[in-house]
This record gives C-alpha cells, structure tokens and sequence, in this order.
C-alpha cells in the first residue's frame, strides 16, 4: 500500500485499497516501474500513487485473462453466483468506506457517492440471481425434419474499460454480467479514478475470486494500453463506457479483429416539460437529473425545453433550487455538490456557457467559474438559449441547465429528435397516455417518464444512435457476455 495522504487512512485501514496491477491474481507493479498520481478534485493534492501500466503488462494481463479462461468458464453457474452475491454482502458492508473512497478522488459529494456504491453493488446481486436462470431454447425446424437447440456459451476473455464519472457503478455494471456469464476479464478503469476500481477488485478477491479472472491495469497510456489489449489474439468482447470519440477509435480497432462490442458512449439528454405536467414534480425530477453527480452523468438533462404556459413557473423553481445548493468537497458531509473532476472540465463547460451567451442567452444563476483553488463551476441557469448554442448541441457534463421555451409539441418532438447522440430522454405531462405515445417518438434508449432517474440494475441501460450498441443491466446484459451455439439434431 503505498497510499500518500493521511487523508487516505481511514478508508485504507477498513478497506484494502491495492496500488498496484492485478495480473493473475497477484498485485504487481508496473514492468517498467512508473506510477501514476491520483488527485484531488477539490484541493488538487496527490492523494495516492497507482502503477502506470504499459502495453507490456496490458499483454501480460489479457495472457492471464486467457489463462484462467477455460477454467472459469467450466464452474457453474450456482458457483460463480454465490461468489457475486458474497461481493455483494461485502460491498454493502464497505459502502461508507468506499463512498469516502469514490468521494475523495472523484469530488462528488458523499450523498452522490454513497448512492454509487448502493448502485454498484446491486449489479452484484442481480447477477448472482440472473445468472443462474438463463435458460436455452428448443426448437423444431419448421419443416419438422429436426430439433433446434440453442444455448449460451461465455464469449470468452472480456476488455472492460470504464470512465471516471461512475467509478464504482461502470465497473461493477460489466464485471459482474462478465463473470456471471463465466468470461474472465481485463478491467481498465480510468486514470482519475483507479483507486475506486481497485478496491473493488479486492473485494472480489477477499470473496474468493480465482486468480487470472479479473485483472485490472491502471495506466495514464489508455491508447496504446488499451489497443494492445484489443488486438491480442485472445481477446473476444470489448465493453466500453466513455465518450463517443473513444468509442468511435476502439470500434475501429475492435473491426480488424471483428470483436464482439459492448459500447455505452456519450448522451444529449432532452428534459421536456409539457404543459399539462405536475410543475414541482418535474422540478424534482430535474435537480435528480440534471445535479446528481454535478451534472457529470451520461444521463445528465443537457437541454431543457419548457412549454410557454409553465415556462416562467419552472424556471423560477430551478432558479431557487439551484442557487439554493452547497459547493464544497465531496467528502465535506454539507456538500451538495462536489468540484469537477479536473481543470479542462471547468474549462469546457465555462466555454460552453460563454458561447451561449454570446449567442443571446440570459444567464439567471451562476455563469462563472468560482476562481480559487479546485475544479469548481457553480450551478448555473441559462434561459433563451438560441438553437444554434454549443451547450445544446455538446454534452455539458456540468451543473448548467440550459432552458428553451417551445409551445408546439410537434416542434418540441423534431427539436428533441435533432443530435446524433440517443442515450436517454426526459418527458413530464400528468397524461400519461400522452406520455407513452410521445416517448415511441422520443430517438433514445431510455425514457423517464414524470422520473429524473432511469438506472435500475434489473432494467436494459443503453442508448440509440451514436449514444452505444448494445444494454447494461438486465438480462440483455448479461446476453452481451454470451454467444449462442445451436445444434441442429435429431431424435
Ligand atoms: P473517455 O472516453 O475520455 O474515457 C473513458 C475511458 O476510455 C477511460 O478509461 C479512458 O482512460 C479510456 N480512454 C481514453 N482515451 C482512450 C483511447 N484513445 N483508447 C482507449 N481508451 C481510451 O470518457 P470519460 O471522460 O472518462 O467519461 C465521460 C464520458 O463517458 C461522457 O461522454 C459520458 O457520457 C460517457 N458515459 C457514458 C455512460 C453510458 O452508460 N452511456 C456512462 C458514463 C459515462
């Protein structure tokens, strides 16, 4: 353990927090010795040091990944659930310590974080239960000359590569539909947040885990890390959270070996408030979508569209509701919401604010970064903003809530409807008849329905358009892990 900052010690004494790579079951440094420095959002002190791998040990870890393969996959499923669920009980019992964990080096506040890990262990859970309920199929052909039987067989060794936003949560949302479905793993977490990743790979570890099923390599390389993993010869599936641009270079990659692709990218998240809806019901739902995380989710609310006849109404209650929220850092216990995660987020996301404004808009909350020390931007409200703004067209992934006022719902739906990007959408109106009729119009993945929070482990997690291929969560989740073999017989 080679944690720096006394700030660290409480987590590090109730959790094991490893430093180094797990490669076959045993942590180890980087082959060429760096260390990678992890900071702090909120005062941007180096809280710890992780090996930095390199495409050395990205092979060495894909080798022992291929290594334990046959044998994982071999156990049953009954075996490998009560494994997860034993993850699970222990996650639950460690979630102070490793809220405080994902607070300190990812900022959000220890409300958010302490959320995440109920989130995270649930995929635990609903893994050990999913796993042993797969069933095949049994058919006959149609021209009844012989039986058509399908089964599931584990894809086989499994890239995971996870962003920093939900540390804990991306993690646990492949690896366990990865191991449950009996594939072995290399996990790549991001470079801002690896500590998180590799608390949890101990957990699995301490349950009983075997060596070689889940590796984890922290690096500051993911380009060539990542490539090396995704080309080697023994590698099947990669599952990916993160941007749309990443997403858009390791399809690429995964092409020439014609990888199996798991890819949950970037979001444009509308948030429409009809004006038939329950005003303080979609208020609520908004700071739930727009704020968790400050705003730096996948499924934040990135664009406010507002009927005319509630406009005014709505946007003083964001007003009040956002002005009304504690900055600090995550791990303060007052803290609402936390800093970004670094400089060139505030970076971004005060240029996206300034163009809006060139372009018109009026700023009703916020606008400015804080200034001082620490990635803070505060909550921000934006009205008249003009179609042709950047913030919404771009994903903000700060606390900045841009509002349009609409008042058809034809034109609201094409308004909605126009960016590549489909993760989810937002739709409040107290006629619910209505709401499912607009929501088949709605190009995403997701709908929240009068609800500002979608994720649910037992639900399909996933987006249309250049948003991803393939869901998270449920059964089709744990589908994305596995191939089906048919076997044409005859009796
Ligand atoms: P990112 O794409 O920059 O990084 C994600 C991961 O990819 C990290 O592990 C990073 O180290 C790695 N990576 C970066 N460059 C790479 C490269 N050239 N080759 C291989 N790997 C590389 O994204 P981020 O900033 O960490 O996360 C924010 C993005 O993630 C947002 O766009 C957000 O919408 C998206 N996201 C999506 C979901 C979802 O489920 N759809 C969930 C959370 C976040």
């Amino acid at each position: 353990m080679t944690l720096v900052d006394d700030v660290l010690r409480p987590v590090a004494d109730t959790v094991d927090v490893p430093t180094d790579l797990l490669v076959g079951g045993a942590w180890r440094a980087a082959s060429g010795g760096r260390r990678l420095e992890v900071r702090d959002p909120a005062t941007d002190a180096v809280l710890a040091t992780v090996a930095d791998a390199d495409v050395e040990d990205a092979t060495a870890a894909v080798d022992a990944a291929a290594a334990s393969a046959a044998d994982w996959a071999a156990t049953s499923p009954r075996h490998r659930a009560d494994l997860l669920m034993r993850a699970f009980d222990l996650m639950r019992a460690r979630s102070e310590e490793l809220a405080l964990l994902i607070s300190l080096e990812n900022g959000k506040s220890l409300a958010d974080a302490r959320g995440e890990v109920a989130y995270a262990a649930e995929f635990f859970r609903w893994y050990a239960e999913e796993g042993v309920r797969l069933r095949g199929q049994l058919g006959q052909s149609p021209g009844g000359a012989n039986r058509l039987l399908v089964t599931y067989l584990p894809v086989g060794v499994s890239v995971l590569v996870t962003p920093w936003n939900f540390p804990a949560a991306m993690a646990t949302r492949k690896i366990a539909p990865a191991l449950a479905a009996g594939c072995t793993a290399v996990l790549k977490p991001a470079a801002e947040t690896p500590l998180t990743a590799l608390a949890v790979a101990a957990i699995l570890r301490e349950v009983g885990l075997p060596d070689g099923v889940l590796n984890v390599v922290t690096t500051s390389r993911p380009g060539p890390v990542v490539e090396a993993m995704l080309t080697h010869r023994s590698t099947r599936m990669v599952s990916f959270t993160g941007s749309t641009e990443v997403g858009r270079v390791l399809l690429r990659t995964a092409a020439d070996k014609v990888l199996k692709c798991a890819m949950e990218l970037g979001g444009n998240a509308p948030f429409v408030v009809l004006e038939d809806a329950d005003v303080e019901d979609a208020l609520e739902g908004a700071m739930v979508a727009k704020m968790r995380n400050g705003g730096q989710a996948c499924t934040a609310a990135n664009r406010f569209f507002v009927h005319d006849a509630v406009h005014d109404e709505f946007v003083a209650g964001l007003v009040e509701r956002m002005g009304a929220l504690r900055l600090g850092a995550g791990p303060d216990p007052d803290t609402q919401v936390g800093p970004l995660v670094n400089e060139q987020a505030v970076d971004k996301v005060d240029s996206l604010v300034r163009d809006a404004v060139e372009r018109g808009a009026r700023v009703l909350l916020g606008g400015s970064p804080g200034g001082g020390p620490g990635c803070f931007y505060p909550p921000t409200v934006l009205v008249d903003v003009p179609h042709d703004a950047r913030v919404l067209h771009e994903e903000v992934f700060g606390p900045v809530a841009p509002v349009v006022r609409f008042d058809s719902e034809d034109e609201v739906m094409e308004r909605v409807n126009d960016t590549d990007l489909g993760l989810v959408s937002y739709l409040y109106t107290r006629d619910v008849g209505r709401g499912l009729r607009l929501a088949e119009r709605l190009e995403s993945g997701m709908v929240g329905l009068n609800r500002g929070l979608v994720s649910d482990p037992a639900a399909p997690f996933g987006g249309t358009k250049q948003s991803g291929l393939g869901r998270e969560g449920s059964t089709e989740g744990l589908l994305e892990f596995m191939e089906a073999q048919y076997v044409a017989t005859s009796w």
